[in-house]
């Protein structure tokens, strides 16, 4: 690997290395060699193309059919100090000319290109008297018809290619294709001999699981309250059930949701989709319309209200959780009944033909065997999709916790049956956990209750963890209650034989996944704190930094800038840009540090240029002659 590879990724993306495959598919680009990787979603594809643009002379230009995505994608460079533009339909005229000048004389380094009409002989012109370094064409599976997304624009990819007047080096970046459509990339991109790396496409940090006979509403209002300030997607199967999940949600229950369907307007669904982005909304309630373009980094949970058609929708959509690679959730909800629908949709789609209906039924046939299955999901999935790689137990899937996780809780056990043989008295079950919390009611004082020594023993434990642990041994017969409208706790032989240990008590983990750090105070200031900046800047907070920067933040708590620097994320243009901010949030700082962090900043200034310094010295009212000032920095860039 190239040096100036992995310093660059540590400068400006404030990473310490590099993902695997990330490491060969740049090192083969830097060669000059094709290349094609492919990446699950969240692995880390867009690093790939940028690196060797800021490399290699020139501009690397970047094919991808996401018109929606480019203005983000452009917005991120800029905020990480990288010179990007884009040209596609969107563009006025005037804007168009602007591009193209900057292209000539402002020393950028990636363009974006949609596919359409890039073969016009106009543009081709124009793009053949720019110093163009490489071409990537990200989603490179819609060149094949046999991938799930094919689009006849890319068809004009090969001639546009063709017609640069020199060989540049292709990359051709993907996160689903079967071997068939690899075959396809490499053919009609007319690669030479390319380097392939192919990773799996497992999405380790996502959970994967079923709910059946639940009550899909009543589920959805629950989870949402037990995951506040988390952004998630509802996933529908029609309109109606949209606007009626939408409406329970937003009328009934409060929360902050938005919806996304294909018989809203046009700008109804851009401004839905944009307050989701700039997390103004949590929840966005949709049908499949909505997702294509969305690389929202820090969406927590993904649930679908109804089965979809089949597993490559299943798991793109569900695959829109948790790209910053943070615990998430992907739920399906499943009611028989909804197979129905989905076999609606196959049967009356006119423009479908019988052969192509079989090939359906039988994807929703796989669907249906997924949400009924026994086994480790995430092994079916990938399998379904042609990777081996896990066997029988993936230990992060619903069936697979319920296999594994269970808690070996017979001293906690031994503790509750001994508070109630020392109590001596016959006490209720609230009596028994308050007794075990250390908490004094008037009841257990006159009683001397709070003299006995298991008084507070299990003070440690939360109200809600012992009255459910208390039903749980009560449900189990290890301890029991007495018939009546009053109630007590009594022993039995269970009882004894787990004082004697000849019983141990094993529990199954709850199989919930933990998003504590969305309670941590200090997690919750930096999320304000980034959302107040990304609303100045007019980018989506996640562009601002990603939720595991703000999570590494707020556990190491660094107090200047070499350790705000060692934040997974932060980088130099980053550090410079919010830094001062943050570490002000994380540390309370007085105006004299923030001096020090600002003096800091422009140790690394290669170019300290009059106008710099005396913009500095004004922010920071210095009085000190400007040259002295000068030396001073210019010493410190040497120590
Ligand atoms: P993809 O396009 O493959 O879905 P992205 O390029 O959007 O993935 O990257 C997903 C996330 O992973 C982003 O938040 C990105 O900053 C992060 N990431 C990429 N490379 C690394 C790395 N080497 N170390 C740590 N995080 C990384
Ligand atoms: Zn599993």
């Amino acid at each position: 690997m190239k040096k100036e590879a992995i310093v660059l990724l540590k400068k400006i993306y404030g990473y310490d290395s590099f993902r695997k495959g990330q490491d060969y598919i740049v090192n083969s680009i830097l060669n000059r060699r094709d290349t094609i990787g492919i990446m699950a979603t969240g692995g880390g594809k867009s690093i790939c193309y940028q690196i060797p643009s800021l490399i290699f002379d020139g501009v690397g230009i970047v094919i991808s059919p996401l018109i929606s995505l480019m203005k983000d994608q452009v917005d991120a460079l800029k905020v990480l100090g990288i010179k990007a533009i884009y040209i596609n339909s969107t563009l006025t005229k005037e804007e168009f000319i602007k591009a193209i000048n900057e292209l000539r004389y402002n020393n950028v380094k990636l363009l974006y290109l949609a596919p359409e009409r890039i073969t016009n002989e106009k543009f081709i012109k124009l793009i053949r008297e720019i110093n163009i370094s490489f071409i990537a064409v990200d989603e490179a599976h819609c060149i094949s018809q046999w991938g799930h997304d094919f689009r006849k624009s890319y068809l004009e990819i090969p001639k546009f290619i063709k017609a640069m007047n020199k060989k540049l080096p292709i990359l051709a970046l993907t996160a689903t294709a079967t071997p068939r459509v690899v075959e396809d990339i490499e053919k009609f991109l007319e690669m030479e001999n390319p380097f392939k790396y192919i990773s799996g496409f497992d999405r380790e940090n996502i959970f994967f699981k079923v709910e059946k006979s639940v009550i899909a509403d009543a589920y959805i209002s629950k989870y949402i309250r037990s995951h506040k300030n988390m952004s998630g997607i509802i996933y529908a199967n029609t309109r109606k059930e949209v606007e009626g999940l939408y409406q329970y949600l937003k009328e009934v229950k409060g929360y902050n949701v938005g919806k996304y369907h294909a018989g809203l307007s046009k700008e109804e669904r851009s401004e839905m989709q944009e307050a989701f982005l700039k997390d103004d909304i949590e929840i966005m309630v949709a049908t499949n319309a909505f997702g294509m373009g969305i690389d929202k980094s820090n969406i927590r949970y993904v649930i679908h209200k109804n089965i979809p058609r089949d597993l490559e929708s299943y798991y793109q959509e569900a695959g829109r959780a948790g790209r910053d690679g943070l615990p998430s959730e992907a739920i399906l909800i499943f009611n028989e009944e909804d197979i129905a629908t989905q076999e609606f949709f196959i049967e009356a789609n006119e423009e479908t033909s019988d052969e192509q209906r079989k090939i359906k039924r039988r994807k929703l046939d796989e669907m249906v065997r997924y949400a009924n299955l026994t086994s480790c999901y995430r092994e079916f999935i990938l399998k379904y999709f042609g990777d081996k790689r896990i066997k029988n137990y993936c230990g992060n899937c619903g069936n697979c916790r319920n296999i594994k996780d269970v808690e070996d809780l017979t001293i906690e056990a031994k503790k509750v049956i001994s508070c109630i043989g020392r109590a001596k008295e016959k006490i209720g079950t609230s009596t028994l956990i308050n007794i075990l919390l250390g908490k004094a009611d008037t009841k257990i004082e006159r009683k001397k209750l709070n003299e006995i020594t298991t008084f507070g023993l299990m003070k440690e434990k939360s109200q809600e963890w012992l009255e459910e642990f208390v039903n749980f041994l009560i449900a189990e017969n290890y301890i029991e209650l007495t018939a009546g409208s009053f109630p007590i706790v009594q022993l039995n032989k269970n009882s004894f034989d787990i004082l004697k240990n000849l019983k141990t008590i094993k529990r199954k983990v709850n199989e919930v996944i933990s998003f504590d750090y969305y309670e941590d105070t200090l997690f919750k200031e930096l999320n304000f704190l980034r959302k107040k900046i990304s609303e100045k800047e007019e980018v989506a907070p996640y562009i601002i930094f990603s939720d595991t920067s703000l999570l590494e933040m707020a556990e190491k708590k660094p107090k200047n800038r070499w350790e705000m620097l060692k934040i997974k994320g932060v980088g130099n243009q980053k550090f410079k840009n919010y830094g001062e901010e943050f570490l002000k949030t994380i540390n309370k700082f007085t105006d004299e540090d923030i001096k020090k962090i600002k003096i800091e900043n422009f140790i690394d200034e290669k170019y300290l240029d009059i106008e710099k310094i005396e913009n500095l010295k004004k922010d920071l009212n210095l009085k000190i002659d400007t040259e002295l000032l000068k030396d001073i920095l210019i010493k410190n860039l040497f120590l």
